[in-house]
């Protein structure tokens, strides 16, 4: 199905449907969150929604740190750092600080597809690499690469559950966008614990989620290396609609103005880890992300920084409670590592 990209996102979208019936819930959601992402840097009070990295300097910097005992641990390989999705660049730059002090500066590559968030990165990272998806990135290094808040940006397919299981699908009435229940699928493709769901009932899938983590856990298991992947989300397979719109800090409806509100499901942990693992990759966790910054010291080094500035101690523990207690369960981290590696830190 092709959307024109001469006419508004709203009107392109109603053509197609127009023309070639409903389309699938990933369709809807990868061609808004394009538009969204190319369009603007959604990110910080003014903006959208508010993400770790952007929270507070520790988050980006135990991440570094992070990296750099795996690294160190491993017999310091040649090494590149990956980010995906990276919004601003914070998270990078406040690891690359990190991983320097411990003797850590490897070359930084960025997947990234929006120009304007490019451009946001390019100051603060002036020396990175770009890339589009995982095809292009160095293969003769080990790889860190890192993803925050990247996973749940990316397409889901939903089904529902009517007399049996239905492809969820996007249609159009005159200017109104409504999810409708499509073909039926086979039973086969539903986990057999969830197939006698009652109706009503909403499954959510995310294969570019699984194409991107196979990706990167191939490359792992050749080239070394490890990924650190965090989002809000769950150990599934579990029933429920998470497709949800964020526009100025409050939800929308998702199929109101597409492409103007950030759509976001929530990560299944289980497929990812699966995905990793049919690559080869060695798999830790999900764990809290309030367990993995424990773990990683973001107490002494609130406290450190803290006693460094005392006039930002309050400001230094609000960020910390942020990270630690309003998205400290919410959020959950993912670890891959290629076969031999170390254990990371804050997954044992
Ligand atoms: N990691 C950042 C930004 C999170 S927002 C932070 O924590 O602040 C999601 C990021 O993923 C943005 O940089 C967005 O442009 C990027 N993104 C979304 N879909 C993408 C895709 N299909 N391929 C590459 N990057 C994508």
């Amino acid at each position: 199905m092709s959307i024109d990209p001469s006419l508004p996102l709203a009107e392109a979208l109603a053509a197609a449907i127009t023309m070639a019936g409903p389309m699938s819930i990933a369709q809807f959601m990868g061609a808004a969150n394009a538009h969204y992402y190319a369009s603007r840097d959604p990110l910080g009070t003014e903006g959208d929604f508010v993400t770790a990295p952007e929270i507070s300097q520790m988050f980006g910097e135990l991440i570094g740190l992070w990296a750099a005992d795996l690294w160190d641990r491993a017999e310091r390989p040649p090494l590149a750092w990956v980010e995906l999705g990276p919004g601003r660049g914070t998270l990078t730059a406040d690891a690359l600080r990190a991983m320097a002090t411990a003797g850590l500066t490897p070359p930084v590559h960025f997947i990234e597809t929006s120009p304007v968030l490019q451009a946001a990165q390019r100051t603060r990272v002036p020396d990175a690499t770009w890339h589009r998806d995982a095809s292009t990135l160095p293969d003769d290094v080990a790889l860190i690469a890192v993803a925050n808040e990247f996973f749940d940006a990316l397409p889901i397919r939903q089904l529902v559950k009517r007399d049996t299981w239905h492809e969820r699908l996007v249609a159009c009435q005159d200017t109104l966008f409504l999810p409708i229940a499509g073909k039926p699928v086979p039973d086969d493709i539903v986990p057999s614990s969830l197939r006698a769901a009652p109706v009503g009932s909403i499954l959510e899938t995310s294969p570019d989620s699984v194409q991107v983590m196979r990706a990167i856990a191939r490359r792992l298991t050749v080239q070394g290396g490890a990924m650190l992947a965090i989002d809000y989300g769950y150990d599934g397979p579990a029933l429920g609609d998470t497709l949800q719109a964020v526009r100025g800090h409050a939800y929308a409806n998702p199929f109101d103005a597409p492409g103007e509100n950030d759509l976001t499901a929530h990560v299944d942990f289980t497929t990812l880890a699966a995905a990793a693992q049919s690559a080869g990759g060695v798999v830790w966790g999900s764990v809290a992300q309030r367990d993995l910054l424990g773990g990683l010291g973001i107490d002494s080094r609130t406290s450190a920084l803290a006693r460094a500035s005392p006039a930002r101690a309050d400001a230094l523990l609000a960020d910390r409670n942020r990270l630690m207690d309003d998205m400290g369960s919410l959020f959950r981290a993912l670890a891959v590592t290629a076969p031999h590696w170390p254990t990371p830190a804050g997954f044992a």
